[in-house]
């Protein structure tokens, strides 16, 4: 049993909220994020506000990556040594490992997950780890074999990234769910690679053939999940016979957040495109998993002595609903686990082992530190401390029949 990873990233001001002085809302002292409504300073009318002016969230990774001169700010490098060697760890001992970037448009998940030119970010950093001499593998092991793919879903529809340019026309791909290895997109193209240079070099093929690329939309990016999937294989043998360990991890970067909000798209007059299903039924599965591993950790904690709280994620916020809602409502009453409609989205199918099954799980929250996106950050930090609860169940997974 593992809890998801949560992990909260806090990126540069831009040029539009630095001009008026830059005032921030977020704030940073180890694993705790606060976050202040800088609307109600001054405030102090006789009946006192209601609303708390700020609040406070426990995470289990906290990056101030602000302004490189400060002593606390994060690099690609730090956050690399974190996130990136426990999913190199996970898969070298034959876990399967899900690494997933949420938050608003603009906060800084392509530059986490991807990087830039001069700035590499986890995917490309997680490639070349694979391919160091210096990782440690398991006693025995003699051969390892590294197979990528790279897939987007946009409108629901799943395209693969990697496709010859003849194929490129094909219609989307379908999500079919084997009855052992779980949900999977079947003809997705699978690539065998040898070292660090062609698995970047899929990268970058890869990202080049988003849609945002493809049709110049402008915010098309901001729409779409892109899943780059590494399979690694490891032979091994085991009092001298052959047997595999095969994990495989994924690498999400999410459509911004703002599209599983209904009050974001209700301001746009365009199609209903702009609520984002895999978005809305994201929030729904997390809603659902945590509320499930409350249940029990709490029915588990009626026969022990100690109680040391929940896994310690919020303090002074525990009204959250998610975007999307419909996950279940309220707690208490009926003491029934939620079903959990994986289904209903092709993201969440895809990634039903990386949401409560056979997968260590790390989910990087990215958020901007200005006053002026106080909301947002708000409502990622409560949707990042509902997925702190989930409680996956990763395993080795061991083929002994090769
Ligand atoms: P998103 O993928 O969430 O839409 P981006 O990754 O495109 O956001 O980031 C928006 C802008 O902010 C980009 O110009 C990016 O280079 C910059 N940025 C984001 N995070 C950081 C960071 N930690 N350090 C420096 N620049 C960042």
């Amino acid at each position: 049993m593992a809890n998801v990873k949560v992990a909260i990233r806090v990126r540069p001001l831009n040029a539009r909220e630095g001009v008026d002085g830059g005032r921030l809302a977020v704030q940073v002292e180890d694993k705790l994020v606060r976050i202040k409504n800088t609307k109600l300073d001054g405030r102090q009318d006789g009946h006192g506000d209601s609303r708390e002016k700020v609040l406070e969230f426990g995470f289990d990774y906290c990056y101030w990556s602000v302004a490189p001169e400060e002593p606390h700010y994060a690099s690609q490098e730090e956050v690399f040594q974190d996130l990136g060697v426990s999913v190199l760890a996970g898969a070298s001992e034959g876990y399967n490992v899900c690494l997933f970037a949420y938050g608003q448009t603009g906060t800084g998940k392509t530059y986490t997950m991807m990087g830039t030119q001069d700035s590499m970010g986890l995917t490309p950093r997680i490639c070349q780890g694979l391919f160091r001499s210096d990782t440690t593998f398991p006693e025995g092991q003699n051969s390892s074999r590294v197979e990528i793919s790279f897939l987007e879903i946009y409108n629901e529809r799943v395209r693969d990234l990697l496709r010859g340019r003849e194929q490129k026309k094909k219609a989307s791909l379908r999500v079919r769910e084997h009855p052992e290895k779980g949900p999977y997109v079947q003809d997705l193209s699978q690539h065998v690679v040898s070292d660090y240079k062609q698995a970047v070099e899929l990268l970058e093929e890869g990202i080049a053939n988003r849609i945002t690329a493809a049709t110049h939309i402008h915010d098309a990016s901001s729409r779409s999940h892109a899943i780059f999937t590494i399979q690694y294989t490891q032979a091994i043998l085991e009092n001298n016979l052959p047997s595999e360990i095969v994990s495989k991890i994924h690498l999400v970067d999410l459509a911004g957040s703002e599209r599983a909000d209904p009050h974001y798209c209700r301001d746009r007059l365009t199609e209903g495109s702009n609520i984002n299903k895999s978005l809305v039924t994201l929030g729904i599965v997390i809603s659902a998993l945590a509320q499930n591993s409350q249940m029990s950790s709490s029915c588990q904690s009626i026969n022990s002595v100690a109680s040391e709280g929940d896994a310690g994620s919020t303090v002074g916020s525990h009204t959250s609903s998610l975007s999307g809602g419909g996950g279940g409502g309220g707690g208490g009453g009926g003491r029934r686990h939620c079903f959990i409609p994986y289904r209903d989205s092709v993201l969440t199918w895809l990634l039903k082992d990386s949401l409560g099954g056979n997968s260590k799980t790390i989910m990087i929250a990215t958020v901007s530190p200005s006053c002026r996106s106080y909301n947002e950050t708000l409502s990622t930090l409560r949707y990042a401390a509902h997925a702190r609860n989930i409680v996956n169940k990763p395993r080795v997974n061991e083929d002994a029949s090769v």
